[in-house]
């Protein structure tokens, strides 16, 4: 593992206890009097200033002590904070005309060359804003002791295959969301959020049984799978009817003596706090037989009075990266339904049809026309039915 991702040892963090950390952590705010109150409460402010004030004092003291004061007459516009915006204004270089600024001069030599619109760490990923639940509930998360982690899921990628054609090799990474969830969870509840093409309809070939095309989801029927962190497999078992992937993988290891040993382990009884990996060091998903999905632990801290409290929100999806939809290739109007493979009449292959091209095209009175494959084009049946939120 660490042979085939060391490009990534540079970025990746030293290996991190998620639990061991925060309660070091914990310790050393907890003994310290610098330690500012989560919530944002004038009374907590006030604690920390070690003064009691009254009502209009406190808002005279607020607005005295406003950011927006700190502005001069002529200084160059505020720049929002708009990370969370996909197309972001840049900083017109005009102005200030009279003021001799390396940077103007810089940003201005810059715009002069660029034909596209810069781009920015979030450019091309969505934040998904929630409200808040205010369902009654038990569950509640503690601010200040229960920890957030932040984990990127990308999408399935081909592992190069040595002298294997070039164009099967396709190992672009592209993410696919980034998910936040609690450190109580376990890595079950972060596979059931992850979400796969592979996990729909079970592709079969049914051109001369149509009605047939769509089955039960794949996720429904197959549902074994791993995850791969520093050197365990997390195994699926919570159905009898599940396999132990990673057995043919630690049998196959066996014979190398490079490789491992390899430990296993249960998914659902592994919290995420227990973890001892490193951040920034992409792990792998493993599950539909072989589809695999790099997944990488980003980010973890304490969960604040900002962040949704209730615990079923978790795990969540807050950034996405928008996936392109598929349209028939034939009137270009309608998303795909249909996926043709080897169509002697059609140029492409695979080729995307609509329901109604499709049926026009290639079946007249029920008869199929013609000699080609076809597969229903996979669809999450539950997020079109709205049962659940992707
Ligand atoms: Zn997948
Ligand atoms: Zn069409």
């Amino acid at each position: 593992m660490d042979d085939v991702y060391k490009l990534y040892n540079n970025n990746a963090s030293p290996k991190v206890h998620i639990k061991e950390y925060f309660d070091n952590y914990q310790n050393i705010i907890a003994s310290s009097d610098t330690f500012i109150p989560m919530k944002k409460e004038a009374t907590n402010f006030m604690t920390l200033m070690g003064v009691q004030l009254g009502e209009d004092e406190i808002s005279m003291l607020t607005h005295y002590c406003s950011v927006d004061n700190l502005t001069v007459e002529g200084e160059a516009p505020k720049i929002p904070n708009n990370r969370r915006m996909r197309k972001k204004d840049t900083f017109d270089p005009k102005e200030p005309e009279d003021v001799d600024l390396q940077t103007v001069k810089n940003l201005k030599q810059r715009l002069k060359h660029e034909i596209k619109r810069p781009s920015y760490k979030y450019q091309s990923e969505l934040f998904i804003n929630y409200d808040k639940k205010t369902e009654p509930t038990k569950e509640w998360a503690t601010p200040g002791q229960d920890i957030i982690v932040y984990i990127r899921i990308y999408r399935p990628f081909a592992q190069r295959v040595k002298n294997g054609p070039k164009k099967e090799c396709g190992s672009l990474l592209w993410l696919n969301n980034v998910l936040a969830m609690l450190g109580s969870q376990t890595l079950a509840d972060l596979r059931d959020k992850i979400s796969c093409i592979a996990d729909y309809t079970i592709s079969k070939e049914c051109s001369n049984n149509l009605d047939n095309a769509i089955g039960p989801m794949a996720k429904d029927v197959y549902k074994s799978g791993f995850f791969f962190i520093e050197d365990t497999f997390y195994n699926d078992m919570r159905y009898s009817s599940n396999v132990d992937y990673s057995k043919v993988i630690i049998d196959w290891a066996e014979r190398r003596p490079k490789l491992g040993p390899f430990k296993t382990a249960l998914m659902e009884e592994c919290r995420i706090d227990s973890l001892n990996l490193r951040f920034g060091f992409p792990w792998v998903y493993k599950h539909q037989g072989g589809c695999e999905h790099l997944v990488v632990f980003s980010n973890a801290r304490f969960i604040n009075c900002d962040d949704d409290l209730v615990v079923s929100a978790y795990p969540k999806i807050v950034r996405l990266r928008p996936t392109a939809t598929k349209f028939c290739m034939i009137c270009g109007i309608y998303t795909a339904d249909w996926i043709t493979i080897e169509h002697e009449r059609i140029p492409h292959n695979p080729c995307y049809f609509c329901h109604t091209c499709f049926m026009s095209y290639n079946y007249v009175d029920g008869k199929k026309i013609g000699n080609f494959d076809v597969y229903a084009f996979p669809r999450n049946i539950e997020a079109v039915n709205g049962k659940i939120d992707i």
